[in-house]
């Protein structure tokens, strides 16, 4: 089995359940006691943060170059970077490493083309929802993108940051991103992709008419697939 690395802590709430998926889906196949081989090395998103707001990507960039060398240097087969929004330093952290990193994008693009899906409403950060580095990842596989109107999607943003991150779930923030879920599908949505790692806490597939997709979910049993050399991939 190879070990997977994880840079987590963005936000930590969902790293652990990048954990425990993988611990499930690795049990499951292999039963017994067998659990993942992982290396998590977890930031202080305290520290992260704050550069989003600034626009110091290049901070950024360098913590998790670190962070992904300390994983090389621990023996990590290869790389998930927990976080859907710091994809957007992908190519930075990709050059800075030696080890493969798997993108959440193209994990989610792979199961959307194959439920037969072609247009998706995208749900996550400002910044993935409305810059191009996750969009135009998508899109180049053949899926397009519909994301919400801006006020939702200010709504979307400050949930993940305020409630989310900090591990709140509330009943009126479910029926707002059941709303803006139904807005997205009114404007012809055929699926909906979670695209931010904490968002499948507060919304399953019963909130949606349509599939969703869970980016946390979906690139964790891609790494699974990957440490336990499955071929023709998972569900
Ligand atoms: N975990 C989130 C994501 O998947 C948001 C927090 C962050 O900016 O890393 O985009």
């Amino acid at each position: 089995m190879k070990t997977i690395g994880l840079i987590g802590g963005m936000s930590w709430e969902s790293t652990v359940e990048y954990y425990r998926i993988i611990n499930e889906e690795i049990n499951s196949r292999r039963g017994g006691l067998h659990s993942g081989k992982c290396l998590l090395y977890s930031v202080d998103f305290g520290e992260i943060e704050p550069f989003m707001r600034t626009n110091e990507w290049d901070k950024i960039g360098q913590a998790l170059i670190n962070a992904a060398r300390v994983l090389e240097d621990g023996g990590a087969d290869f790389i998930l970077l927990c976080s859907n929004t710091m994809h957007k330093l992908f190519e930075q952290i990709k050059d800075g490493s030696k080890l493969e990193l798997i993108h959440i994008a193209d994990a989610t693009a792979e199961k959307v083309l194959r439920a037969n899906i072609q247009r998706v409403g995208l749900l996550g950060t400002r910044q993935t929802m409305e810059e191009d580095f996750y969009k135009s990842r998508l899109e180049k596989q053949g899926v397009q993108v519909l994301t919400p109107k801006p006020k939702d999607r200010d709504i979307v943003h400050q949930i993940i940051f305020n409630e989310l991150c900090l591990g709140e779930i509330r009943e009126e923030s479910k029926e707002e991103y059941k709303r803006i879920i139904e807005e997205l599908i009114s404007m012809g949505a055929e699926g909906i992709i979670l695209g931010c790692t904490e968002i499948p806490l507060l919304i399953k597939q019963e909130d949606s008419k349509v599939p969703i997709f869970d980016t946390t979910y979906i690139h964790a049993m891609k790494a699974v697939e990957k440490a336990i050399n499955i071929t023709g991939g998972t569900h």
